[in-house]
This record gives C-alpha cells, structure tokens and sequence, in this order.
C-alpha cells in the first residue's frame, strides 16, 4: 500500500514554519468572515477596556488558521504570545510553570487542547476562572495546598476533535469559534497572495487551479503551490499557468476536486468491497492501516463537506457523488449492491 502524499496533508511540515506566509493581522486574515468580525469586536473590546480578553477556542479541521488567528489575536491585542500543546504538557507542573511566568494579559495558545491529561486539566480550571493556581507543596502528610495569583490572560485552545473536549473545559471558553473550509475564491486570494510574497509569477487561472485543487485548507494550498512552483522553475520558465498547475497538481496525485490519493482508497474501499457501506469507522480504519483519528480528524472532514460520504449509525456510506467521482456506477439501492449485480 502506498503511503499517503505528505504534500497533501495538512499536519504542519516544517517549510510552514516560513512565518513569511503567515497573515499577521486581522486584516491579512482571508476568509473565515464570521469568526473574524466576532474576533474584532472583542479584541477591540478587550484593548479599550485594557482588560485581558476573554478565552477563545477555536475549532476545526487542521490547517484552516487556528494558530495563525491565534497569534494574530496576541498581535492585535499588543501582548505576548506564548504557545504549547496537549500532549507536551504531561504534568500539572509543566502548565504551572507557564502559567506563572504569563505577563499581564498575554495570550496562551494551546494546541490540540483535547489531549491535555485530567490532572492538567484540574490546575486550567482556577486558572482559566479566577487567575488563580492551586499547587500542592510536599507529598503525604506534610503536603499543603499554596494559592498563587496569577496575572489576568487568554487562553486559546485550539482543537480538531470539538467533541473529545470535557464539558467543564468547553464550559469555561467564553468564545468557541469554528472554523470552516475555505472557498475557491478565498483559497485564490491566498494563493495569489502567498504567490507575491514567494516573488512567483501566476498567470490566468493558474491560481484557480491550484485553489480549486487545495482541500479547501489553506495549509495544503501553499504547499501545493510551492510543488507547482518548482514545477514550473524547472518547466514552465518559471511561470506557473493554468496548464501548468493542472499537469503538476495530476502528477501528483491530485484529483479535480483536490482528492488525493489516500481520499481516494477511502471511497474505492467502501464502494468495492462495501458495496457502497455502511461500514464501520473501525473496518475502515484496519483495512486502510490508518488510525481511526488520522480518518476521522484529516480525510472524513473534506469527504463529508463534499458530500462524498455521509455518516449514519450504522458506518459510513458513500453517496451518489462519489460513485460519479470514481467513475463507477452506483448500487440501485445503497448495501444492496450484490442483489443487483453491482
Ligand atoms: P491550524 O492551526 O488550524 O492547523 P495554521 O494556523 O497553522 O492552521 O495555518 C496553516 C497554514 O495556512 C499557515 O501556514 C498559514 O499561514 C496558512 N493560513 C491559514 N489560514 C490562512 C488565511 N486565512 N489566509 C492565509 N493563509 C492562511
């Protein structure tokens, strides 16, 4: 089995680290119109009445701009920006230690904030309520519990699996934001934005392609236009047009509808061997050698907004436009393939 394109995922390699590409206001910030109006009025909000402002969670598929509006956020609000994550913070001591070092109203972002371990969680609570820090000097009988005041903050979580966090966190962000796939045309902004800063020449619908072709996630769209980029260097004299973005994006791997090839065993296992579902998150994930989460954080979000898949209690199904996509015809009844010869 061939292993999915790293190109085409959206967890962060390290040439997304080039800050270069990262929009630092709010106002380089495209798309996502909603949650940003909201974000104006209260970091505006927050900067006049020079309070810290209020924790902010933000959640979605990765690679839409959680951080990206995280450190924005900081930016704007003129404080500091600390950043960690779930996983790396292993006991109550690591976040005590950063929470004590925080400056009056800096921003702390935390990633992946729904794989922060209970005990962790425990010392967020006082935190994130009253700025206070409940930690134990001393073990057994002699242990005693010291109250610190910490200095007013935000935190901002971030999170691809909304329903994994504990209600008690969820309960105690004042502003939960989603973040949703992009459109076309924004992704074309960006391309053609991230274009110019690259110092990249893109003509006609070269942008379009590559937007059209992106997976709707800004973090694919400047990785794609990156590997259009050397395609072009090396065959197209250095500009990329729409020609050349197609033949790239095909050589590698990417569909019409920016499906690669990791989608695609997705969809052809349950329409060949499933008959077109429903089939078991569990199944897939053993037949695919993809952990469930990868599946069900990284490949269903897009498959679901296309509206290739639908999920119903009883598994996925694919639907009518995926059979069309695969260029395979569809069962007369969805499961019901065998009866009908297929
Ligand atoms: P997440 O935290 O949701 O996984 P990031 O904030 O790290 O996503 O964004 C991934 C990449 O996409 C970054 O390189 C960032 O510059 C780019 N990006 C995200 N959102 C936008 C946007 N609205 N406009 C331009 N670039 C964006």
């Amino acid at each position: 089995m061939t292993e999915p394109d790293p190109t085409l995922r959206p967890e962060p390699l390290s040439e997304d680290r080039d800050r270069a590409l990262r929009p630092q206001m709010l106002t380089d910030f495209i798309g996502q119109a909603e949650a940003r109006a909201n974000l104006r009025v209260f970091i505006e909000s927050a900067r006049s009445r020079g309070e810290a402002m209020d924790h902010t969670l933000f959640h979605g598929p990765p690679g839409l701009g959680k951080t990206t509006l995280a450190q924005i956020m900081a930016r704007e609000l003129g404080v500091g920006f600390r950043m960690t994550s779930g996983p790396v913070l292993a006991k109550a001591g690591d976040l005590a230690a950063i929470l004590t070092n925080l400056e009056r109203r800096d921003v702390l972002f935390i990633d992946e904030i729904h794989r922060l371990n209970a005990a962790v969680e425990e010392v967020l609570y006082p935190a994130m309520e009253d700025y206070e820090l409940d930690l134990v000097i001393g073990e057994g009988p002699a242990a005693r519990t010291v109250r610190i005041e910490l200095q007013p903050f935000t935190l901002v979580g971030a999170t691809t699996r909304l329903g994994l966090l504990t209600t008690p966190l969820r309960d105690r962000f004042g502003i939960p934001t989603r973040l949703n796939f992009y459109t076309v045309e924004e992704l074309e902004v960006i391309v053609a934005g991230n274009a110019t800063k690259l110092g990249v020449r893109v003509e006609g619908d070269g942008a379009v392609e590559i937007a059209r072709r992106a997976r709707g996630t800004p973090r694919i769209a400047g990785r794609l236009l990156r590997r259009v980029v050397d395609f072009a260097v090396v065959e197209g004299g250095g500009v990329v047009t729409q020609a050349l973005a197609d033949r790239a994006l095909t050589r590698l791997g990417v569909d019409g509808l920016g499906l690669d090839g990791a989608d695609r065993r997705y969809l052809q296992l349950i329409a060949e061997n499933y008959a077109g579902g429903p089939v078991g998150i569990e199944t897939l994930s053993a037949a695919l050698s993809e952990s469930r989460d990868a599946l069900e954080e990284v490949v269903e979000p897009f498959l679901l907004q296309q509206g290739l898949i639908q999920r119903t209690p009883r598994g996925r199904m694919l639907a009518r436009k995926a059979w069309t996509h695969l260029g395979l015809a569809a069962p007369k009844a969805p499961g019901q393939a065998d009866l009908f010869g297929k």
